[in-house]
């Protein structure tokens, strides 16, 4: 069963058609990487996704709701949550309180009172921690933290809000590919324990190949294939737009 469908979307930024009459859906407990070429409009469908821009034509269904065009509070309430960037994470404040935080945000949004007392959200912060391997770096302050560690308490903080759905707009970017397995395999783990959905895209090749349960590719706007790793790799319009192509060793280069 389809959990998101996106129908029909498009997107434009003057005559830039950023995401062009594009389709796709995501089924439940599937991990989803969306891929193509920089410019191809993949951050602009997750910020139409995630209700940060509204889209000029077609709609977004999560669960059967409409969403596209709801604010971003609305879509986190109903179950989408996205990793954010570095910039996110209070550096001054500890990892713990900023896991805190997004535990109370989430709290207040979904119940409108304020109820638990800041202990109760301490041990559930600590609990994610735990999850994503932070737990001994709680009391730490975040701008201390290694990158890979900042990653991983990004990610305790998108899953502070409970989601259904996580996006995640190139996770490991800037990351060693060492480092760049670990995140994913961790998120793979977590996703497949909650039940949770996930659409993400990735630069590496390698990752997509090993990770995703399906891929779909876009460029420039428009969705171009949509498979499993072995389709995509062979696919002659996905290998048209990436240059360099190394099919065999799971490599493939996005031209920019
Ligand atoms: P990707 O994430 O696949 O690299 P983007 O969705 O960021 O692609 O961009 C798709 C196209 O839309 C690009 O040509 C980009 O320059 C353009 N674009 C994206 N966001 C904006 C914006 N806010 N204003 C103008 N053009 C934009
Ligand atoms: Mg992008």
């Amino acid at each position: 069963m389809s959990t998101l469908t996106v129908h029909s979307l498009s997107k434009s930024f003057g005559a830039v058609r950023a995401v062009d009459d594009l389709s796709f859906s995501l089924a439940e407990g599937e991990f989803l990487a969306l891929i193509g070429p920089n410019g191809a409009g993949k951050s602009t469908c997750f910020n139409i996704i995630n209700g940060q821009l509204t889209p000029d034509d077609g709609e977004v269904r999560f669960g059967g709701n409409i969403i596209s065009r709801l604010p971003p509070r609305d879509i986190c309430r109903r179950g989408i949550a996205r990793t954010f960037q570095i910039a996110a994470t209070f550096g001054s404040m500890t990892v713990a309180e900023n896991v805190q935080m997004a535990l109370i945000a989430h709290a207040r949004q979904t119940y409108r009172f304020w109820h638990p007392a800041a202990s109760y959200h301490r041990a559930l912060a600590l609990d994610l921690l735990r999850q994503v391997g932070m737990e001994a770096a709680a009391d730490r302050p975040c701008r201390e933290l290694a990158y890979g560690d900042v990653k991983r308490v990004e990610l305790a903080i998108a899953l502070a809000s409970d989601p259904k759905l996580l996006l995640m707009d190139e996770p490991t970017a800037g990351m060693a590919p060492r480092e760049r397995n670990e995140l994913i395999t961790l998120v793979k783990a977590l996703v497949v324990e909650r039940g949770i959905c996930v659409l993400f895209t990735e630069h590496s090749m390698d990752v997509v190949f090993t990770f995703a349960d399906r891929i779909i590719v876009m460029a420039r706007g428009r969705l171009i294939a949509d498979g499993d790793a072995n389709s995509i790799r062979s696919n002659a319009l996905v290998r048209q737009v990436y240059l360099g192509t190394r099919a065999a060793t799971g490599r493939m280069e996005p031209i920019a």
